[in-house]
This record gives structure tokens, C-alpha cells and sequence, in this order.
């Protein structure tokens, strides 16, 4: 079976985006580099016929379209902040076109919380246009679980995220992406080791108490020895340039549009 997935970056901008609105504005970051605009955080992972999202934060129709993403097989989401979810609605035009619903997959806390505040996307009911149909379909899932979507395997683990929890993907053993993290429990961090890709939380230079600052991404990134390594969800205060030279061999501030591919042998 040829399991070789590529990995495309939609967004690694932490909550606000760069640059934020109002006076924010790029914060540190230089506005003539073009990699210092930075989306709100979302992944995609294809291989020869599946294609994943992680998470669909308000700047999620912009990514898709400028990816020429033309069909979603499922949607996984890592939790329920607004920069992460805020923009499911926008994925309605997917099961227009075929009337295939969309299956969403998180835990259960995300679940209950996504199926209240957008209960029109998951449930018909006496308020909405008799010509909607509630597009998209939950699937709870927990954590360290294994999930197979085609040729695409992706196992599941538990990370802390200040008063939260949240979910961090690995795809076929080789890839692991997590963002919105400040904490692993021994467990996950077991199902780290020698990925060939980390894309991992690094916010800012100053410590943080919902996300990982650059230092304990660093010596997490030492320990669990990824052949390369990005840092996502980057504040304003976070200079592509300025973060680059922060950083360790093989570890790199990601940034919007970023493709990997990853070979497996
Ligand atoms: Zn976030
Ligand atoms: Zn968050």
C-alpha cells in the first residue's frame, strides 16, 4: 500500500491572525515578509485518495479555495476555540454539491459543545428553511483512539491546553500535529518519538499559560527527536525572521502554505 501523505499548512497564526485587527496590527512581526501572515491554524493532510482537515477556524473558506480543495472526506478538530471552529458553517457548499454529509470527528467535550452552539449544522429542526439540510455528521471520538480513513491511519492523544484539554493527531505513524498545547501527559508523549514531521505549538518567546512557549517547544522537540520539526500557532509578537534564528537544528517557525511530503519507505 502506498501510504505517502502530503501535508499542506493552511494556517499557523495564533488566535487573532497576523496581523490582528486595531492597533495590534502585525505586533513585531516585519509586514513586508510575506511568511509573517499567518491565518488562523488549520491542516491538511491528503494521500493518493483521502483527504483530512484538522480544524476550520474563520479564515477556513479563504484556505480551501486558495488550495483548490474540491472535496473533504473528513474533518477532524483538535478543540473548541473559536480560532479552531468558527468556521464549519463555511463548509456547507461541500455537501451541496454531492448532498454527502461531512463527517466531523472530535471529543466528546468538543462534540457537546459544537452540537449545541451550531445545531442547525448537525440537526434539522423546526427553525430552519424547509429546503436546509443539516450538512455535516459528528463522530466522537477519545483520546488514544485509532481511526483508519482509507489509506490514512491517524491515532489520537491527550494534551493539556491551560483549563482544557485537547486533541493531538498522528497520521500513519510518521506524522504528528499539535497545536494548542502546553502540557502532555506521559502517555502521549509516548506516541511522539522520531516522527519524520512535528508541527508543534511555539506562541512567543515568553512563557504562556494555554499554549508552549519557544523554550518548551525547544526541549520538547530535543527529546522526542523528529527528523524536522515546525512551530505553529505563532503571536504577533513572533517574527518569522527573528524566530528562525531562535531556533534549534531542523526546527523551523512554520508559516502559511507550507507543503510537506512525506515518503514512506
Ligand atoms: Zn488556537
Ligand atoms: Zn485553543
Amino acid at each position: 500500500m502506498n501510504n505517502n501523505i502530503k501535508i499542506t499548512v493552511l494556517g499557523t497564526g495564533t488566535s487573532v491572525g497576523i496581523p490582528a485587527l486595531g492597533k495590534l496590527g502585525w505586533g513585531k512581526c516585519d509586514p513586508s515578509n510575506p511568511k509573517n501572515k499567518r491565518q488562523r491554524c488549520a491542516i491538511l493532510i491528503q494521500s493518493k485518495n483521502t483527504t483530512i482537515l484538522v480544524d476550520a477556524g474563520p479564515d477556513i473558506k479563504n484556505q480551501l479555495i486558495e488550495h483548490n480543495v474540491q472535496k473533504l472526506d473528513a474533518v477532524f478538530i483538535t478543540h473548541s476555540h473559536s480560532d479552531h471552529v468558527s468556521g464549519l458553517d463555511e463548509l456547507r457548499p461541500f455537501y451541496f454539491y454531492n448532498r454527502e454529509k461531512i463527517n466531523i470527528f472530535t471529543n466528546k467535550q468538543t462534540s457537546k459543545f459544537l452540537l449545541k452552539r451550531y445545531d442547525y449544522l448537525f440537526t434539522k429542526n423546526k427553525s430552519s428553511q424547509s429546503y436546509f439540510q443539516p450538512p455535516l455528521e459528528m463522530n466522537e471520538i477519545d483520546y488514544f483512539e485509532e481511526i483508519i480513513l482509507n489509506d490514512i491511519k491517524i491515532n489520537t492523544i491527550k494534551q493539556n491546553h491551560g483549563v482544557i484539554d485537547t486533541l493531538g493527531f498522528i497520521f500513519n505513524n510518521v506524522f504528528a500535529y499539535c497545536t494548542d498545547v502546553v502540557g502532555f501527559p506521559k502517555k502521549s508523549f509516548k506516541y511522539l518519538y522520531n516522527m519524520k514531521v512535528l508541527i508543534i505549538t511555539g506562541l512567543r518567546q515568553s512563557p504562556h499559560t494555554a499554549h508552549a512557549h519557544f523554550d518548551l517547544s525547544f526541549d520538547w522537540i530535543a527529546k522526542l527527536n523528529p527528523e524536522v520539526a515546525y512551530l505553529t500557532h505563532l503571536s504577533p509578537e513572533s517574527d518569522h525572521d527573528a524566530v528562525t534564528k531562535l531556533c534549534p537544528p531542523n526546527t523551523y517557525p512554520a508559516y502559511d502554505g507550507l507543503i510537506l511530503n512525506i515518503k514512506i519507505t
